[in-house]
């Protein structure tokens, strides 16, 4: 376990009933919780034949990194630079960045983050000739070809090739160019993770495989080395994972997952095979409205982007949030319910809240406090809490 963050809530570490006494708000990680979504999905994986290399976007820590390698990931996916860098300087391995690096600085920071490490652990995707070219040019001071695979727009056309054709173009480019590595193609669709129905998930999923599959099998008759294809998150990791369309998924929320994943992962009457590890822990700071009490996190502790926090702990779990500025939450009793003044909870009781969307959340907090049951076990930075 890393050293504790020197943090206001550290001489609680051990101390029984610890998470009931943390200085709030605080972002609390259930371990046993999520240690059983690190195993399940490093099995899922291996039931399927497919490499893991789970995206750190979500958790930005070393020390979870470190724990999903453990479990049987060949590394890790990265958005930004920032977040690659503190993975390489945590000796975490097979670091792949799922973003095109574009601008002098970024590029300047990707070589020298590649020769920093092994060669082969620091990868890149593209999706354009003049950054190709650019790339290739300042991988000359590399003592290894850098190592790069071909984006391909899948779903958005956030970042990516638009076309076959343009990706082929690429990859021959990349192939041609001896300061470089082909290593595979990226495939993420990130539309589609969130389709609450499962028919059409999986209908516009099996439309992706298709395409991947053509893609591939035109880069192999043209002698292209797409080893590596990848891509997936926690909405279509199963999907994604069939057919051999793909060599790896990039699948990052699963290990805390959140209120909206939860809907979509749930099939029927089957809940999520992930289960929610991730909560922020409010106090009760003001009961004298008669409609509410105001909890001590709003809009600095919660990501806006995706609905409101759900009640886990400290209230009943129909009541309702609302946002009510930067610093506060109200919290209703469940609609149709008198809000008997029992149910109330207390000034200064807890509530703990499943956050509405995992990633955003984590980025708006420093450390991570971690339970197990109702001790504090121990404080882990978000090592690349805002790191571009
Ligand atoms: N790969 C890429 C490129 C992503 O942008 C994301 C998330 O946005 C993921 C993987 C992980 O997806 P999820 O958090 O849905 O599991
Ligand atoms: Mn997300």
């Amino acid at each position: 376990m890393p050293q504790a963050l020197q943090q206001v809530n550290t001489p609680l570490i051990g101390v029984p009933g610890g998470r009931h006494l943390l200085d709030t708000p605080a972002l609390l990680i259930d371990l046993p919780a999520m240690t059983r979504n690190i195993e399940r999905m490093a099995a899922f994986a291996r039931s399927r034949g497919v490499n893991l290399r789970p995206h750190v976007k979500t958790h930005k820590s070393v020390e979870i990194a470190r724990r999903q390698v453990a479990a049987g990931a060949i590394g890790v996916s990265c958005v930004t630079l920032g977040e690659a860098e503190v993975m390489v300087q945590g000796g975490i391995p097979g670091v792949l960045i799922t973003s095109p690096a574009v601008t002098p600085s970024k590029i300047a920071r990707l070589i020298r983050l590649a020769q920093q490490a092994r060669p082969g652990d620091v990868m890149v995707v593209v999706d354009n000739p003049q950054n190709l070219a650019d790339l290739a040019r300042a991988a000359s001071e590399l003592t290894h070809p850098l190592d790069v695979l071909v984006d391909y727009g899948a779903g958005y056309n956030r970042t990516g090739a638009a076309t076959q054709a343009k990706v082929l173009e690429l990859a021959a480019l990349a192939a041609a160019e001896p300061r470089l590595r082909l290593r595979g193609l990226q495939a993420y669709a990130g539309n589609l993770q969130h389709i609450v129905a499962r028919e059409e998930r999986s209908a516009a999923a099996a439309g992706l495989r298709e395409t991947v599959a053509g893609i591939v099998a035109a880069a192999r008759r043209q002698g292209l080395n797409f080893d590596i294809v990848t891509g997936a998150g926690t909405g279509t990791h199963d999907l994604d994972s069939q057919e051999n369309a793909f060599t790896e998924l990039q699948a990052g929320s699963y290990v805390f997952m959140d209120a909206e994943y939860s809907r979509v992962l749930a099939d029927g009457d089957q809940p999520s095979p992930f289960e929610t590890s991730l909560f922020v822990q409010t106090a009760v700071v003001s009961t004298n409205a008669a409609d509410w009490v105001t909890v001590d996190g709003g809009t600095k502790c919660f990501s806006t982007d995706s609905g409101v926090p759900l009640v886990a702990k400290g209230a009943d779990a129909a009541s309702r949030y609302a946002f009510f500025g930067d610093e506060h939450g109200k919290l209703m009793p469940p609609t149709g319910s008198q809000g008997s003044q029992a149910q109330r909870p207390a000034l200064g009781s807890r509530v703990e809240f499943v956050t509405p969307h995992c990633d955003p959340t984590v980025n708006l907090h420093d450390a991570y406090h971690v339970v197990e049951g109702g001790t504090l076990v121990a404080i882990w930075p978000v090592d690349a809490r805002g790191r571009r």
